[in-house]
């Protein structure tokens, strides 16, 4: 028996939006835990130079371009990541778009561009994930791992985001319904919901007063941070979450209080 149940060794995962922020965080956890890890985003570049760093730290990384709104996209992720590393095992749908902007300005294009990201997105990659797991034998392996980066807003109200909240509450829901029709076939869903932390997506929100307001409105009064998602991705990654399936963790520093 392995002696650290959070030991990713022997893994494949492939992240999708990690070329910044949460993504190439969770990209560069999953590989120090010994996890082959697949970068897809669609900025190349930025997904090399990440990629270049975990291999120079020891780890084993490929970027691939991803366009998770595009099915065609999606299914050749999945082809590259497969010849270069074997079948995935480990997904992490982590990208994922804002939109800023009261409901009653905001032109019906945005509204679609976000869904396609957050929601139809979030479809397309957990189901090719899932279609390959399970034809590789997940069920009687029990190895399939899906992580879904929602957010605190699928559960709480919060101004000026309706149309983003509404995606995530919707990422969250297709996560659980998932998660029960996988729970035979041996493919785990589970969702991580982050407070608001500084990224490329929330850096134009805080420094205006709106940002300012919602900041001193927090118990700690403080962002959370990248690395605090660290634990709760490894922990689902791994076979200490075997039988853990349809949970949403929270991490947010109390922000949803
Ligand atoms: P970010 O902007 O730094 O990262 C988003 C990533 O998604 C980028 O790599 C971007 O290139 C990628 N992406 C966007 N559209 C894509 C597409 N069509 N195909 C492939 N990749 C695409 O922001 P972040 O804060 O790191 O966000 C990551 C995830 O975390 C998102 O789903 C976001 O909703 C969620 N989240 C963020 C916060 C926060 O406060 N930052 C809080 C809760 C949840």
């Amino acid at each position: 028996m392995n002696s650290n149940p959070f030991d990713l060794a022997g893994r494949t995962a492939l992240v999708t939006g990690a070329s910044s922020g949460i993504g190439a965080r969770l990209a560069s956890v999953l590989a120090g835990a010994g996890a082959r890890v697949v970068l897809g985003a669609r900025r190349k570049a930025e997904l090399e130079a990440l990629a270049a760093g975990i291999v120079a730290r020891g780890g084993a990384a490929r970027a691939v371009a991803l366009d998770v709104t595009d099915e065609a996209s999606v299914i050749a992720a999945y082809d590259e990541a497969e010849r270069v590393f074997g079948p995935v095992d480990t997904i992490v749908a982590n990208a994922g778009i804002a939109v800023e902007g009261r409901a009653t300005d905001l032109p019906v294009a945005e509204f679609d561009r976000l869904m396609a990201v957050n929601l139809r997105g979030v479809f397309l990659t957990v189901r090719e994930g899932a279609k390959r797991l399970i034809a590789n034998g997940s069920k009687e392996k029990e190895n399939g791992r899906i992580v879904i980066i929602s957010s605190i807003t699928a559960k709480k109200a919060f101004r000026s985001s309706a149309v983003y909240a509404a995606s995530k509450a919707g990422a969250s829901m297709l996560g659980k319904s998932l998660a029960l029709d996988w729970a035979r076939l041996g493919v785990n869903v589970n969702m991580i919901l982050p407070g608001y932390i500084a990224t490329d997506l929330t850096s134009r929100l805080f420094t205006a007063p709106a940002g300012k307001e919602l900041l001193e409105s927090f118990p700690r009064r403080r962002l959370a941070r990248e690395s605090d998602l660290d634990g709760a991705l490894l922990f689902l990654c791994s076979d200490a979450a075997r039988r853990v399936t349809g949970a949403e963790i929270v991490i947010d520093d109390g922000q949803s209080l």
